[in-house]
């Protein structure tokens, strides 16, 4: 379309992204914008925009409906819409759902979900269950597996719409009988289990699950409900020792300390502030959350889950044995010994044994001493302090991961799996796309997942996962030479970098940007270590459900004190992941996050353009922009522009006949016509609004 003095046009703006404003003058390639806020811009007339000034107010349900396909046009849509909360907008068929951070009313009622039931997609409004309703009804009709993919960054909304589409299932796939129930019960009382365990709060979410996860949802021949499998990938079990303000620790231990009083007396606890692993942030209480109330309601969904009365008592009594365990301190005793700091220390060690019912003298030990193996003998050798509270730190980490890995294996043999079942609906929720100040290997993992999830995947990740387990299998390699071999290997691929001057750094070009890791953790990060003492202890603690989570070693679980790569464990993960993902019809769920206040009714263009571009949204756009990204139904394309050709409408000629005289009349060609709708190439639509402009 041409622009000339008068357009409305769209210009780049630095703080809105994208604003919109009218030409008031034209000079050879450059044009000045007068923009509504006010500014005058010069600007290029390639960079410029058309704003299509018939769009609806109420923006458009689905971005292929756009007259104008282009960047600030879906901005414009989508904030236009969440201002009059409509979360939900169709691009074609990925479904972008914008976290509106309020509830909103009747948005997941069971009456609405009556009426997506079998509703074609696009004939209501779009929406999670709309998509959902898709997945099943093709699963039915084709006997193929299907998936719902949601992604979207920290707080975008994840983890909310993974549950809506599971309660959508268990709605569609239930089971009349009461007592037959149970499956689709448990699968979703899954998710507050899960949630207490592996969700925390952090500075982007107060909800923030710190897992990845994949349900598989199993149907029998009717489209029922016949078992489910949870997958879970990466916990971050850094969380369990070391937070930093405002965040908090995992959700569990809070809710421990709200209990009953009388548990509260049997695991000793306290108050939260007392203890070390919660007091490193001043952060204890969210808002809107009753952590007593919570507390009650996970036992309630333990239940549901058939966890037992006395596995839930295991439970809670590790979570309270972390809390002493991590209250622990020690102090320099000699040259470079520890020992246990004072009488608080002592108490707790005490507390700790008692509750893990392990050996306090063998606990005490396990924590100051390293075993050192010489041909001759084996040696004690003392730790000091810092040494002491890292292997105290180590081990509860790796009971507190046990225990969750636990937790969804009980859930899994709980629920049970159909082994007749046909077919499956597949859901996934899991981190998107994450570039911080400091990158460390999480971040590379997800990265990694996220470009495998895009199928942007070439070989290079996996190729550095390689390096790093050979790296770590050299006792004297440190992540200098790890950076080093980094930088020899791909110094010739084009998506990998080596900055200027850096040392330890290296950048790779994500699809999504391109994002600098700091390799000095990812050797300590990538071993999979327990030592052998801690397992020693734990696997002869007097509860048997302790001793469960440290089963004595055998050929088939990694030699205890060998490091087994975490890395090369979710490279395994991912592929089978992948394997499942590929045998199954894909659907995507885009989630976005408006605002990092985490607010209602704020919109922050810039923001929402980022993740709509690493999310591949713009991407999907472009490629459709390739073929007919527009498209009107007859009637309306002629209501647009009979004006045009107002003789065709006098012709009393068939519908489509008119629109291509129309077309013909004002010169464009390679449009297609369809049984009830016109296709028109990129720019064609502004070319004839254009014209009209003009007339
Ligand atoms: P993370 O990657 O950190 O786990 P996430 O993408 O899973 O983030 P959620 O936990 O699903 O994000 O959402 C964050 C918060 O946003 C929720 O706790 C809730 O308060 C709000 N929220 C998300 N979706 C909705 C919704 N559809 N309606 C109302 N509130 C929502
Ligand atoms: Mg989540």
């Amino acid at each position: 379309m041409e622009i000339t003095v008068g357009s409305h046009v769209w210009v780049e703006d630095q703080e809105l992204a994208w604003v919109d404003g009218v030409v008031t003058s034209v000079n050879g390639n450059e044009a000045e914008v007068e923009t509504i806020n006010g500014n005058q811009v010069t600007t290029k007339l390639s960079k410029l925009y058309p704003k299509d000034m018939e769009a609806p107010d109420t923006g458009v349900d689905d971005m292929t409906k756009l007259s104008y396909l282009h960047e600030p046009a879906v901005l414009h849509n989508l904030a236009t819409r969440y201002g009059i909360k409509e979360i939900y907008t169709y691009c074609g068929n990925i479904l972008i759902a914008i976290n509106p951070f309020q509830a909103i009313s009747h948005l997941y009622d069971t009456e609405l979900m009556d009426s997506y039931k079998g509703a074609q997609l696009g004939d209501r409004s779009p929406h999670v269950f709309a998509i959902t309703d898709v997945a099943y009804r093709a699963m039915n009709n084709e006997g193929k597996s299907n998936s719902i993919l949601v992604s979207g960054e920290s707080g975008a909304g994840k983890t909310e719409t993974t549950k809506m589409v599971m309660r959508y299932l268990a709605y569609l796939g239930g089971h009349a009988a009461a007592e037959a129930r149970t499956v689709e019960r448990k699968v979703l009382e899954s998710n507050p289990v899960l949630e207490a365990f592996g969700n925390a709060k952090t500075v982007r979410n107060n909800n923030s699950s710190r897992f990845g996860k994949f349900v598989e949802i199993q149907f029998d021949a009717c489209g029922q409900i016949s078992g489910a499998a949870i997958r879970t990938y990466l916990l971050e079990k850094s969380r369990v020792c070391q937070i930093s303000e405002p965040e908090r620790n995992y959700h569990c231990f809070y809710l421990l300390c709200a209990a009953p009083p009388k548990e509260i007396e049997k695991y000793k606890l306290g108050d939260p502030k007392s203890f070390h692993y919660l007091n490193q942030s001043s952060c204890y209480e969210l808002v809107g959350v009753d952590d007593s109330h919570d507390y009650l309601a996970t036992k309630k969904a333990m239940d549901i889950v058939g966890i037992s009365v006395e596995e839930q008592d295991a439970i809670f009594r590790i979570v309270a044995a972390i809390l002493h365990l991590g209250n622990i301190a020690f102090a320099l005793e000699g040259e470079d010994s520890s020992v246990l700091e004072d009488d608080k220390a002592k108490f707790h060690l005490q507390v700790t044994a008692e509750l893990l019912m392990c050996d306090l003298e063998a606990l005490e030990t396990a924590l100051c001493k390293r075993n050192m193996v010489t041909p001759e003998e084996v040696i004690k050798r003392s730790l000091d302090p810092l040494g002491a509270a890292i292997s105290r730190d180590g081990l509860a980490k790796t009971i507190y991961a046990r225990l969750f890995d636990w937790l969804v294996k009980k859930i899994n043999v709980s629920i049970g799996q159909d082994p007749d079942s046909k077919c499956l609906i597949g859901v996934l929720d899991i981190y998107g796309f994450e570039s911080f100040k400091t990158s460390s290997f999480e971040q590379f993992c997800i990265n990694f997942t996220n470009e495998k999830l895009q199928q942007h995947f070439n070989q290079k990740p996996g190729g550095i996962i390689s390096l790093l387990d050979e790296t770590c299998m050299f006792p004297k390699s440190t992540h200098e030479t790890f950076a080093q071999k980094l930088y020899q290997t791909f110094k010739d691929h084009k998506r990998f970098v080596k900055p200027k001057l850096a040392r330890t750094e290296f950048t790779i070009v994500h699809y999504a940007g391109e994002v600098q890791y700091q390799c000095d953790q990812f050797l300590d990060k990538n071993k999979d270590y327990i030592v052998p003492e801690h397992q020693e202890l734990l696997s002869t603690s007097k509860c048997s459900f302790i001793a469960s989570l440290f089963p004595s070693l055998n050929a088939e679980t990694p030699k205890s004190g060998k490091f087994s790569s975490i890395g090369s464990r979710f490279k395994l993960q991912l592929q089978q992941l992948m394997d499942i993902l590929n045998s199954t019809e894909p659907h995507y769920i885009r989630c976005i996050k408006p605002n990092s206040d985490l607010r209602p009714e704020i919109f922050e263009n810039v923001s929402v353009l980022q993740q709509l571009r690493s999310g591949g949204v713009l991407e999907a756009i472009r490629v459709k922009c390739e073929g007919y990204p527009t498209n009107r139904i007859f009637s309306e394309f002629l209501e647009r522009f009979s004006i045009l050709v107002p003789e065709v409408l006098k012709e009393n000629v068939e519908e489509n006949v008119a629109c291509k005289s129309i077309m013909e009349k004002v010169g464009l060609s390679n449009y297609q016509i369809g049984k009830t709708k016109i296709f028109l190439r990129a720019g064609q639509m502004a070319e004839l609004d254009g014209r009209k402009a003009k007339l």
